[in-house]
């Protein structure tokens, strides 16, 4: 069966929630046996995400291959349970990176080289191959950015390309304001957008609008008369507290059998049972349990969204509310704010990952009052390095003992460079990244909760625990419960007599799946809840 294409674009305003609408509706169509894969297109010309500021752009995914992402390809591994790889992410950088590359190798000697048809060629090139290298039945296809972007162009040209070989089903997500003083939904701005789609030569197949409740009859009969969509190819995506409602939502609205109809495909039966009861029943649980979550990016709470869906899914899992309590640590720093004053109300408490040394110090006296107070703690990557830290320094008596990361010329350098990374001085792409196995020692609380010995996760760090550290921090009752391969590197601490004390050097927010949380959140949000 030739390969399908789903082209999701988005218009009027940036934020809409298309990645989301591409995930649910992908999520849709893996319901009904098809097997589907999922690209996002970033148009900026990083080559990847992985050396962009959070606050800026939100947080930086990893995936197993160790590539750094857009947050959105986590979206759709949490959706679809599925491993994606680099080229699943495609950006104007790694396209350009490539034909500069072949222009340079020769591959074009006498052309000159153009962006029709050169690059929109090689961006074409990559769909098909992404669709060869998962035997997809339907690729989505989601271009970042809003019509009339001049980043984007050449990626809806592509696609409109694409669509002279191949079926292709076009979808245009917009927004649907409401005036409040006149209460009527507004289309003007998605005829508008519609517009621009069009002068570029592309007519949308169906329309997804994002606006505060459901499409009025009006309002969907005046979309549908302007921009040229057939009245029951126009969707809703009213607003809701909890994204894991979307797929049911369009579900509702049938919107995957007229999808499937429409690229000729047959719309098969539907296995939406056990998602549908896991959603509703999260719905209604009451019981909440309230997470303080450290950090220096807490005012983009995008900078830790996969942190957020783990402990979501855990939630969902437990039949549990959460209730997350952001603590900006530069704060406790500064002596605005203390530790057991605003952890007090708190079930848990979670340090995660981060770099440089704005805010550590916060981060360690969050630690600290953890261990004191048996209040259920995890911590993460950077969090994990401060856990070494705060217990080398207050049990163990190393005084001022730091990580090398944050003060170089500290006496006990208790966090340090992995070895391979004396060599590194680029900075793209370039930690020690991506999946990798773990050793769990036998009879500890992490072997309980993975329930085996050998696990994989994934990882994104310059720095690592100091081996030569190992024995005095494991005197005074530290617990190293998972090494890498070689036994050098320690990956999870515990502590025993704590409630829940437990640390990674990885990051186990991105393997948890809606109908799969991870190990680690599932028992750090349990203990939490006993709290
Ligand atoms: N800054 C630390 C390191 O590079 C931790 C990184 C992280 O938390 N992702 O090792």
């Amino acid at each position: 069966m030739p390969t399908r294409f789903i082209v999701v674009s988005g218009g009027v305003i940036s934020g809409l929630g298309k990645g989301i609408f591409t995930a649910s509706l992908a999520k849709l169509l893996q319901m009904r046996g098809y097997k589907v894969v999922p690209i996002k297109i970033d148009p900026y010309v990083n080559v990847d995400a992985g050396t962009m500021n959070p606050i800026e752009h939100g947080e930086v995914f990893v995936l197993d291959d160790g590539s750094e992402v857009d947050m959105d390809l986590g979206t759709y591994e949490r959706f679809l349970d599925m491993n994606l790889r680099s080229e699943n992410n495609l950006t104007t950088g790694k396209i350009y990176k490539l034909v500069i590359e072949k222009e340079r190798k020769g591959d074009y000697l006498g052309k000159t080289v153009q962006i029709i048809p050169h690059i929109t060629n090689e961006i074409q090139k990559w769909l098909e191959r992404v669709a060869k290298l998962y035997r997809a039945d339907i690729e989505l296809i989601e271009i970042g950015g809003t019509v009339g972007d001049i980043e984007n162009l050449i990626f809806l040209e592509a696609t409109r390309q694409l669509a002279l070989k191949y079926k292709v089903a076009f979808i245009h997500c917009t927004l649907v304001p409401v005036i409040k003083s006149v209460g009527e939904q507004k289309t003007k701005p998605t005829q508008q957008s519609v517009q621009r789609l069009r002068e570029i030569g592309i007519q949308p197949d169906f329309i997804f609008c994002r606006s505060e409740k459901y499409l009025k009859e009006k309002a969907k009969k005046k979309i549908s008369l302007f921009c040229g969509v057939k009245e029951d190819h126009i969707f809703s995506g009213p607003d809701i507290t909890n994204i894991y409602k979307v797929p049911i939502i369009l579900n509702k609205q049938r919107v995957a059998e007229k999808i499937l109809k429409y690229l000729d495909l047959k719309p098969t039966r539907n296995e939406m049972g056990e998602y549908k009861k896991l959603v509703e029943r999260f719905e209604r649980s009451k019981k909440r349990v309230k997470i303080a979550i450290t950090g220096k990016y807490t005012e983009l709470h995008d900078s830790y969204v996969s942190i957020l869906h783990a402990i979501t899914h855990a939630c969902m899992h437990l039949s549990l509310k959460p209730e997350i309590k952001w603590i900006e640590t530069t704060d406790i720093e500064n002596g605005k704010i203390r530790a057991e004053r605003v952890l007090s109300d708190v079930n848990g408490v979670l340090v995660p990952g981060g770099f440089g040394s704005r805010g550590a110090e916060g981060k360690i006296e969050c630690i600290r009052y953890a261990r004191e107070n048996n209040v259920p703690f995890l911590g993460l990557c950077f969090g994990f390095q401060l856990a070494c830290i705060e217990f080398a320094r207050n049990i163990c008596k190393l005084r001022n003992a730091n990580s090398t990361e944050i003060d170089p010329e500290t006496k006990y350098p208790i966090i340090d460079l992995l070895p391979e990374q004396r060599k590194v001085y680029k900075k793209g792409g370039t930690m020690r990244l991506g999946g990798q196995d773990v050793i769990i020692k036998k009879g500890s609380m992490a072997y309980k909760l993975y329930g085996k010995v050998k696990i994989r996760e994934r990882f994104r760090h310059r720095y690592e625990f100091n081996p030569e550290y190992k024995e005095i921090i494991e005197q005074g009752g530290l617990i190293f419960s998972g090494h890498d391969k070689s036994g050098e590197i320690m990956q999870i601490l515990e502590l025993a007599k704590h409630k829940f004390f437990i640390a990674t050097q990885f990051h186990p927010e991105f393997t948890s799946r809606l109908m799969k949380p991870n190990p680690i959140f599932l028992g750090f949000v349990r203990a939490a809840s006993k709290k």
